[in-house]
């Protein structure tokens, strides 16, 4: 078994995979959870730690190095701290991150960083209580606290995420990037994807990061950093004329360029490897670890799988929301 990392069909090379560990949340977000979406009820948390670190053992044989643990909200997780510091001590493990609503962070960031996670992601759509509550259904003074409560204790990376939906977040995006600027926090602008028939998903709705950048753009001009490479992902970065902080806009929909650097598999709270955010085809990965069998080849074999193109803007059918895949 090699230790480089696979590439596939397409040259790219695939070293990274973002972990769903549950996919309960004490949020309740427009676009990620649909109403009545009860996938947990079947079962808690489809994964137990000892499953999900020999997932984790699995990949690092196969040569992924970076990994991102999310949901659902991972923090909801009682065994959580636990998961982290184990995943952090297998030897392969290079990065490792999560990527929260941070409702949880305040209590939580200490004992993470202890644990030995690197980079935290922070969703944050709002600086308005009542536009966030709106989004979100939570308290956004309860985020606040959070972030800054994961600022002061020295992770390595410390990001914003924020979802772009038209007549709904739109008056917030000036808000939210100064908030950015003022704590030197990159930030990242991600449009939204069909992926679930919540009512937010239409047309109307939608907002593209070129749409954004005009409207950041009548404060200052944004200079493009195309180095830039904080993470993984695919965000193109940008900076304001004398400040550090950068800026990324994610073009799920529109930028024709959003596949090409793609580097990661999707392991979803039900134990299903995905090789594509965009498209419904899934291995099952649980079954396969429960039956004692072959999880390397399941990995391989999603590799092979993965596709040029998501498929949003064709034919893609909304089927599991966010919160069933892991965002
Ligand atoms: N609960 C955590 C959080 O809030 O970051 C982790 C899971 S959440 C599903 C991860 C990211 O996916 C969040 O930044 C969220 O805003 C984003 N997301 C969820 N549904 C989305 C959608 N339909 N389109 C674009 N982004 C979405």
């Amino acid at each position: 078994m090699t230790c480089h990392p696979a590439t596939d069909s397409f040259g790219r090379t695939i070293d990274y995979l973002r972990l769903s560990v549950t996919d309960r949340c004490n949020e309740r977000c427009l676009y990620c959870m649909p109403e009545g979406y009860r996938g947990w009820a079947q079962r808690a948390d489809h994964l137990d730690a000892d499953e999900i670190v020999q997932v984790v053992e699995a990949a690092c044989r196969f040569g992924f190095r970076k990994f991102r643990v999310t949901g659902g909200e991972p923090l909801v997780r009682r065994d959580i701290v636990e998961i982290l510091r184990r995943l952090r001590d297998l030897p392969g493990v290079q990065t490792l991150g999560i990527s929260t609503n941070g409702t949880r962070l305040a209590s939580l960031a200490p004992a993470l960083r202890q644990a030995g996670v690197q980079s935290v992601n922070i969703s944050l759509d709002a600086l308005d209580p009542v536009v966030y509550r709106r989004i979100t259904g939570g308290r956004v003074e309860t985020v606040l606290e959070g972030i800054e409560a994961a600022l002061s204790v020295g992770f390595e990376a410390v990001k914003l995420n924020c979802v772009l939906m038209r007549g709904i977040n739109e008056d917030q995006l000036h808000a939210v990037t100064e908030f950015a600027l003022k704590r030197e926090m990159p930030l990242r602008f991600i449009e939204l994807m069909p992926l679930s028939d919540a009512d937010v998903l239409t047309a109307e709705n939608f907002l593209s990061v070129g749409d954004a950048m005009q409207i950041l753009e009548t404060r200052g001009n944004l200079i493009p950093d195309p180095d830039a490479r904080l993470g993984f992902g695919p965000a193109r970065y940008y900076r304001f004329r004398g400040a550090a902080t950068r800026i990324g806009f994610i073009g799920a929909m529109t930028s024709p360029h959003f596949c090409e650097t793609c580097n990661k598999l999707r392991l979803t709270a039900d134990g299903k490897l995905r090789p594509c955010l965009g498209r419904h085809g899934e291995l099952d990965l649980l079954a396969v670890l429960r039956a004692g069998g072959d999880v390397a080849g399941v990995i391989r074999e999603a590799i092979a799988r993965k596709p040029e193109n998501h498929q949003f803007a064709e034919d893609y059918q909304p089927g599991r929301p966010m919160t069933a895949i892991g965002g």
